[in-house]
């Protein structure tokens, strides 16, 4: 059995269907989405029908919130503003209440699933080193748990202590906890500009990152012609 998770889709429905394609390719059967289904790039109605037609486990991201909300739009910066303007106004009310009914954390066979962070999943704060990972290890009640938000892949393991392990992929040893970044689909940020997602083979007890080619170029010309900021799409070629 191979669960392909994956998150911070943001709305690039090209990068969603290469992942997708190549999870298939992987031998894939299970699904897992960690959030982040709109915001930023041009397709959030698209992305949003193409995760629910897979009917599997997702938990809510700050984009899927900001964008389900009513509230007024306060604290972004000018450009994440604009974006989000943007995306509510092409969801509509059956998309942002399916948005706003999405759990926190959720538990999928053995393991956990989460946006951010699992000591304060709703505060949206960001783990970027093995110092933050820490305080989400002490909620983690399953051997593994997946998650996203800072769009950058990585492996955090505890066992005495925690530490960050290097590579692509980790064997899962038992006695040992990991809490694992998917990478994202639609924005990485870790300047690759491909997209990633892991593949949890749960009979071997693997966890690979992948990294996939997809037609860039397609989405950065849907941002241009959708007006979004153009800095939405060169910031795809960076990868940041
Ligand atoms: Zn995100």
């Amino acid at each position: 059995m191979k669960f392909a998770i994956f998150g911070d889709i943001h709305a690039n429905l090209e990068a969603l269907e290469a992942v997708m394609a190549d999870a298939e390719q992987q031998s894939c059967t299970h699904f897992v989405c960690i959030g982040d289904i709109v915001g930023y790039n041009a397709n959030p109605h698209e992305c949003l029908d193409f995760v629910r037609s897979l009917d599997c486990p997702v938990v809510k991201g700050n984009h899927d919130e900001e964008a389900s909300a009513d509230t007024e739009l306060i604290g972004l910066n000018p450009l994440a503003e604009q974006a989000m303007t943007w995306t509510r106004a092409h969801l509509d009310a059956e998309d942002k209440q399916w948005l706003r009914d999405l759990r926190m954390v959720r538990q999928v066979r053995d393991f956990t699933i989460v946006h951010a962070t699992l000591d304060t999943p709703s505060s949206w704060g960001y783990i970027t080193n093995k110092f933050d990972a820490m305080a989400s290890f002490s909620y983690q009640y399953t051997p593994v748990c997946f998650f996203g938000h800072t769009h950058a892949p990585k492996f955090y393991v505890k066992s005495s202590s925690v530490n960050v392990h290097p590579g692509l992929s980790v064997d899962l040893e038992s006695g040992k906890k990991y809490f694992i970044n998917v990478g994202s689909v639609g924005q990485p940020r870790d300047g690759d500009p491909r997209p990633s997602y892991a593949v949890y083979d749960v009979s071997a007890q693997r966890v690979a990152i992948r990294r996939i080619e997809y037609d860039m170029a397609t989405a950065q010309r849907k941002i241009l012609d959708a007006g979004l900021p153009p800095m939405l799409a060169e910031r795809l070629s960076l990868g940041k």
